[in-house]
């Protein structure tokens, strides 16, 4: 079965943008660069050919960071309220496309943990703690 088109938006709205599935890839990014840039323990990058993304709002407000020295580590995020959006990927056909920024289930599901050996010392794997549906 074909799988629908998906969106995806910032936090406050105004960048809007659609990817056409198949997705070529979704992993977890573990390195220090991503750890950095989501803030968070690991980045959750989804990857798609450059033809199967199409902007529909607010690329004027897209600020770009391209990593000097780096080959290819790329930032670009909404000027508005700093939500990260897809970037096209230096030197490839492709789009990083954070898993989430989009707006519906993608379907696929992350393949791999990549830089697993960088990953930060504080993380735990979820099923090790104890979950709640909101705050607790
Ligand atoms: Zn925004
Ligand atoms: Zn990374």
């Amino acid at each position: 079965m074909p799988l629908e088109t998906l969106t995806g938006s910032c936090l406050c709205g105004s960048v809007k943008f659609e990817v056409k599935p198949p997705l070529s890839d979704f992993r977890y990014c573990h390195c220090r660069r991503c750890q950095k840039a989501s803030g968070s323990a690991h980045a959750a990058n989804i990857f798609v050919p450059q033809s199967q993304l199409k902007w529909l709002t607010g690329e004027t407000l897209i600020t770009r960071f391209d990593l000097p020295d780096a080959k290819r580590f790329a930032v670009w995020f909404c000027s508005r309220c700093g939500t990260r959006v897809p970037h096209k990927v230096r030197g490839r056909d492709d789009y990083l496309v954070p898993a989430g920024v989009l707006d519906q289930d993608p379907a696929m599901r992350p393949q791999n943990s990549i830089f697993w050996d960088s990953k930060a010392p504080w993380y735990v794997e979820p099923r090790e703690i104890p979950k709640f549906s909101e705050y607790s």
